[in-house]
């Protein structure tokens, strides 16, 4: 963007008096004086600044609802150029990120936010919000398997928190079973992780629901505007 259009974005002059302003020498970008009109910078990464103070522009926040689909990182860009949920939000002009992850073959719930004391508070270990994970496993876990993942397992260095499994619907035959699931912590992969240390390791993994938040009806790939009401539960 141009800077004096810029400048009147920002709510500090119009774009005639942004310009007097920057030929005054007044204005600066990363600390240099920028007295050419015709400057454009990168409002997403440039600091600009006048007579020393910093301006910007009022971001509104933003909270949203992806259906992630398999076969997107939630990282901003990683080292094989894979293609990142980032790329299905992109018509969102303020810069928003993922709260916590989900894995490049995991779909479903995601929320996105600018919110940055509402992403410290939901990927807090102690947070409550219980995360729901419908899973295709291989086999059909037994009672005492299932009774074994909601007590806790020992995984790598840690013991998981308590959990929930149940069974909704089991194919002895082609010997898969999909499962509910419902867990509280976040760590990487978790949800594989638990499944194959019962030995039913996860064929297929999307998460439905974070807390009362689901898709309502959301198609894979599209995102919805969290409604004030699901904003206010999730604070
Ligand atoms: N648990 C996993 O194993 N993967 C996810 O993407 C989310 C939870």
């Amino acid at each position: 963007m141009r800077i004096n259009k810029y400048i009147a974005s920002c709510g500090i002059a119009s774009r005639r008096k942004a310009e007097e302003i920057i030929l005054q020498k007044r204005v600066t970008v990363n600390g240099n004086v920028v007295s050419e009109l015709s400057f454009k910078i990168d409002e997403q990464n440039d600091i600009v600044e006048i007579d020393g103070s910093k301006i910007g522009l009022d971001e509104k926040e933003v909270y949203i609802v992806l259906n992630k689909p398999e076969g997107y990182i939630t990282t901003v860009k990683d080292q094989f150029d894979r293609p990142s949920v980032l790329d299905l939000v992109s018509d969102i002009k303020e810069r928003i990120y993922p709260i916590g992850r989900l894995d490049y073959e995991t779909s479903g719930l995601l929320i996105l936010t600018n919110d940055g004391d509402l992403t410290y508070k939901l990927t807090h270990p102690k947070h409550e919000v219980a995360k729901t994970y419908m899973a295709i496993v291989k086999g059909i876990p037994t009672t005492d398997e299932m009774k074994n993942f909601e007590d806790g397992l020992y995984i790598e260095d840690y013991k998981t928190a308590p959990a929930k499994i149940k069974i909704v619907k089991k194919d002895e035959e082609k010997n898969y079973a999909i499962c509910e699931i419902k867990i509280h912590e976040g760590r990487n992969r978790q949800v594989r992780k638990m499944c194959r240390a019962i030995d039913h390791p996860v064929l297929r993994l999307r998460r439905a629901a974070m807390g009362e938040i689901t898709l309502r009806g959301t198609e894979v790939g599209k995102y919805r505007n969290l409604t004030k009401e699901e904003v206010d539960y999730l604070k």
